[in-house]
């Protein structure tokens, strides 16, 4: 086995909850700079732009920076720009992300009365997604729009406990459409490729640290990165046990990651 020289982090539910320090999470990350791992924090979060992101973390004591970070949005906007370029794109999303959007045109539904836009750009779920707005879409995808997902996950773990997320609005839209959305946040492969390229790492020496066990840590095992589960987060036991794939690690919390690193050779 190769040894291990770099890590990709998720944030929400490994790092955080609701933007909050898990124990250990602070000093963990800091004793993986001191020993030079080259790291990236890879997130499907929509809510926040990665410098809005990357202020939060910096706040709570994690050392960290923008370019430290990739988020579903920035990827989409790769996507997009390469996939569907000069596309009008409309987009609902709780959060503004538009500063990570660069080179998508983004047209808003009241200023573009009747109109279909050549894509619908699915984002986190919350107050935007509303029946009004998921409906527009429902037309919108009947009359040909494309439709991209920045990722399908069922929920995350906010202070409040379980919380419903994009995929299950997307299922339906896309039963009743009749139709599949391209996904580009996590598990998509070219995410996972976006990070490794960022670090310049292969993905026989990197790790995959995350509380999805789905679309975190098994979707990275089959990108021949090795897979590591915490407990933290949208953990659920039953939902581990399962699986038919077991995770290459499981550990308590992201505070047990460093000395996982050294066991590993990195
Ligand atoms: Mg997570």
């Amino acid at each position: 086995m190769e040894r291990i020289g770099a890590v990709l982090i998720d944030i929400d539910g490994v790092l955080t909850v609701s933007w909050e320090p898990l124990p250990g999470a602070v000093e963990a990350v800091r004793r993986l700079r001191a020993a030079d791992i080259p790291l990236v924090l890879v997130t499907n979060t929509t809510s926040r732009t990665r410098a809005g992101i990357a202020e939060r973390l910096v706040g709570a004591g994690f050392p960290v920076g923008p370019d430290d970070i990739l988020t579903a949005p920035a990827v989409t906007a790769a996507y997009l720009r390469e996939h569907h370029p000069e596309a009008r794109c409309l987009l609902i999303n709780s959060g503004d992300v538009r500063n990570d959007l660069s080179g998508v045109t983004l047209v808003e539904e009241e200023d573009d009365e009747g109109a279909v836009p050549d894509v619908v750009v699915l984002g986190g779920a919350g107050a935007a997604f509303t029946y009004t707005a998921l409906n527009r879409a429902f037309r919108h995808l009947q009359q040909g729009a494309g439709l991209v997902a920045m990722h399908r996950n069922l929920y995350w773990r906010t202070s409040g406990g379980l919380t419903l997320d994009t995929g299950a609005f997307l299922e339906g839209l896309e039963r009743a459409a009749g139709t599949e959305a391209a996904v580009t946040g996590k598990p998509a492969g070219a995410f996972f490729a976006a990070a490794l390229a960022h670090l310049g790492a292969s993905p026989s020496e990197t790790l995959m640290v995350g509380d999805d066990i789905e679309s975190d840590v098994l979707a990275a095992q089959r990108h021949g990165i090795t897979g590591v589960l915490v407990k933290t987060g949208k953990y659920l036991p039953e939902t581990h046990a399962a699986s038919d794939t077991a995770p290459d690690h499981v550990l308590d919390s992201f505070a047990d990651v460093p000395d996982l690193v050294e066991r590993l050779g990195g």
